[in-house]
């Protein structure tokens, strides 16, 4: 209770001053890299940045989080990624956190953040919106989603990295049907 009301407050300071956030994190410093280039190419996301030690106090490690057009994440997470060059992966995710950027600048993204913090339901429908568009890349890409894939989603979104937004019935059939719904759309 008291990390979720410090979480809070956190959040709606950064996101009342946006620059509280950014007090705690450093530029990428591999922004020039062509990979990297080639993933973020055409994104709404401007700038990453590494996300302080600090941020591990309310938010699970490995997590990334858009602030507008800035998106934070873990540094040796970020390198990792690049460094195996998952591109399909990345630009996946860059497609999610793009979601989040366009809703957020089309609401003002103080509106945003308190709804998302505060709603359960307008996180999650958030979300879902931003995981749609993250497979639709994904499995556009070659991805093949199997049932693993469902339980660690539906893990994920019902447990603590999102503040219970769902429970895992319902993360789990919500993905299972998305997937087989831009498969569908993909075969057309
Ligand atoms: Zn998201």
């Amino acid at each position: 209770m008291i990390r979720k009301i410090l979480f809070i407050g956190v959040i709606l300071t950064a996101a009342t001053t946006m620059s509280g956030c950014r007090l705690f994190s450093r530029p990428a410093d591999n922004m020039n890299d062509p990979f990297v280039q080639r993933v973020m190419q055409g994104s709404a996301i401007k700038e990453v940045r590494y996300k302080g030690k600090i941020w591990r106090v309310c938010m699970a490690p490995n997590t990334y989080a858009t602030v507008g057009e800035t998106m934070y994440t873990e540094e040796e997470v970020w390198k990792k990624t690049i460094e195996e060059q998952r591109f399909t992966y990345l630009r996946g995710l860059i497609a999610h956190e793009s979601v989040h950027t366009a809703r957020q600048l089309q609401s003002g993204v103080t509106v945003w953040m308190i709804g998302y913090f505060l709603s359960p339901s307008f996180r999650w429908e958030e979300e879902r919106i931003a995981y749609e568009t993250e497979w639709k890349v994904q499995v556009a890409g070659g991805f093949v989603f199997v049932n693993a894939d469902y339980i660690t989603f539906a893990n994920d979104v019902s447990g603590s990295m999102y503040y219970g937004m769902t429970d895992y019935n319902t993360a789990y059939s919500f993905i299972k049907d998305t997937i087989a719904k831009i498969q569908e759309e993909l075969k057309k």
